[in-house]
């Protein structure tokens, strides 16, 4: 099951039940008074107060918040195994992104579901995530746990990733960018698609793609140098 932006995955002229409802009945073939009770039963799941009078609202009757509350209804309604959330939080203010995240966590916990989050906030990534895969160009570049990922980084992408997030407790003239633009995937570059952009760049990176190198247990990092000099700097 997807769950995207509220703003694009409510259909405006349908009410809740109907969004909900919709879902469970094409997988589950549920009707009548079983159909409504399983809606109710989503709505509850994702904490929206008063379901049985809120099924009738429309998507413009509910706040930001609420509507990503029914987009999570609709996502857990028929007890997926994986649910994958992309960007699920994008239009939804500090406040209500936090609450919401937190009741994913909670969805999880109490259904053991497994979710994927595609997401460019690593604030979101260091507080919901345990596996990350870090993606260059359309390809996974690197794969470890959480603290892998954000404490010992084995793709020169990632690493420059991590240096362009502002640090509160340091004071900067200039934020660092990575120099360059991303390659367009009609006209990839042969070899590395970073390489243009790339700071360790040595020849064999403008030949090959390079496959994914072990760099520590359960971290893998597609960069030749990890093959060649065993470690990135
Ligand atoms: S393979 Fe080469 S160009 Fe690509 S990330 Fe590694 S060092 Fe940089």
């Amino acid at each position: 099951m997807i769950l995207q932006d509220p703003m694009t995955a409510l259909n405006p002229v349908f009410n809740v039940e109907n969004q909900v409802g919709e879902a469970i009945r094409i997988h589950q073939g549920l009707r009548g008074r079983t159909l409504l009770a399983k809606i109710i039963d989503a709505l509850r799941k994702v904490r929206i107060p008063a379901p049985e009078t809120r099924i009738k609202d429309y998507p413009h009757q509910l706040s930001g918040g609420m509507r990503q509350r029914v987009v999570g209804a609709i996502g857990i309604s028929c007890e997926p195994l994986v649910l994958i959330a992309d960007e699920p939080t994008t239009s939804l203010d500090v406040t209500i992104q936090a609450a919401y995240l937190r009741l994913l966590k909670e969805i999880q916990a109490e259904t053991g579901l497994a979710i994927i989050f595609i997401t460019h906030d690593f604030g979101i990534v260091a507080k919901m995530c345990d596996r990350v895969a870090v993606m260059y160009a359309g390809k996974i570049v690197e794969t470890g746990d959480v603290r892998q990922i954000f404490n010992r980084p084995k793709h020169p992408y990632t690493e420059a990733l991590l240096a362009s997030v502002p640090k509160l407790e340091e004071k900067t003239d200039r934020l660092y960018a990575i120099a360059g633009q991303p390659p367009a995937l009609y006209n990839l570059p042969a070899g590395c698609s970073f390489a243009p952009r790339c700071p360790y760049v040595i020849d064999r990176c403008k030949e090959e793609y390079p496959p994914l190198f072990s760099a520590e247990e359960r971290h893998v990092s597609a960069c030749w140098n990890w093959e060649q000099v065993g470690k990135i700097r």
